[in-house]
């Protein structure tokens, strides 16, 4: 028996990283998976894995999101994984990449919480995931100003929600994750000049002296998306390897 037997999870960035290995693990637990992500090139590599249906999503686009929650109708997991990471202090990041860390980051759960929510309560029961990060109000960290105050207001826009919906029987909760292993983890780290310098930077922060991986942070989701964690709301979860202790 699967621990998500029977649920329907609608998933964004869906394509690689965290995001991959969440709709998979989802689909192993037997969840009826929505794989969404802008990228289809990357996203049809799911194609044919069981439980698991993909579509395109832009994150971005109200009239995107709300045409294919109409067409989708009620799910029980809503996991928001998009993300997009500035790089830099605020004097290197414009208004352009402040709007669009703040559309990618944040804007877009707004816009999937108010397209799934009404038929969610319909069923009274549910639990919403939205992807935050360490580098929000849990830390501070170099170059990324901009990135960190787009997940600090996920984690606000989550608690407030779980707030308004408390007696929805649908559950709100944040994922905080440290330095995870992912395909734009080593392309920043390759923009950085010399992707071994980089990576040795990267783990020096690491406590545990290794990166977190994506099968680690897919498992906490599993576990906010499962009756397991039919007690927790308005709550975010740190999964860094101890870096912010
Ligand atoms: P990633 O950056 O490797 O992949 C992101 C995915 O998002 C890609 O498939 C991309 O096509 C998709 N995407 C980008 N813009 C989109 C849009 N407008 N609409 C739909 N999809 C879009 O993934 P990752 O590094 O595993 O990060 C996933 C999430 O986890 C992000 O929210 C990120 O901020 C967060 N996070 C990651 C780390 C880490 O170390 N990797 C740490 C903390 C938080």
């Amino acid at each position: 028996m699967g621990r998500l037997d029977g649920k329907v999870a609608f998933c964004t960035a869906s394509a690689q990283g965290i995001g991959r290995a969440t709709v998979e693990a989802f689909a192993r637990e037997g969840a009826k998976v929505i794989a969404t992500d802008i990228n289809m090139e990357k996203l049809k590599e799911l194609e044919g894995v069981k439980g698991i249906e993909i579509r395109k999503l832009d994150v971005t686009s109200t009239d995107e999101v709300n045409a294919l929650a109409a067409e989708i109708g009620a799910v029980d997991i809503l996991f928001n994984c998009a993300g997009f990471v500035a790089n830099g202090s605020i004097l290197d990041s414009d208004e352009k990449t402040y709007d669009l860390s703040f559309d990618i980051n944040v804007k877009s759960m707004y816009r999937t919480m108010r397209a799934f929510l009404p038929k969610m309560t319909e069923k009274k029961k549910g639990s919403v995931i939205n992807m935050s990060s360490i580098v929000s109000s849990h830390k501070g960290a170099p170059n990324r100003a901009v990135y960190g105050a787009s997940k600090a207001a996920v984690i606000g826009l989550t608690k407030c929600t779980a707030a308004d919906f408390i007696k929805s029987g649908i559950r709100f909760n944040c994922i905080c994750p440290g330095t995870i292993d992912s395909p734009s983890l080593r392309d920043r780290m390759k923009a950085m000049g010399d992707l071994d310098k980089a990576m040795a930077t990267f783990l020096a922060r690491q406590p545990t002296g290794r990166l977190g991986t994506t099968d680690e942070v897919a498992s906490l989701a599993v576990f906010l998306a499962s009756d397991e964690s039919s007690f927790i709301t308005g709550t975010e979860f740190k999964v860094d390897g101890g870096w912010s202790n």
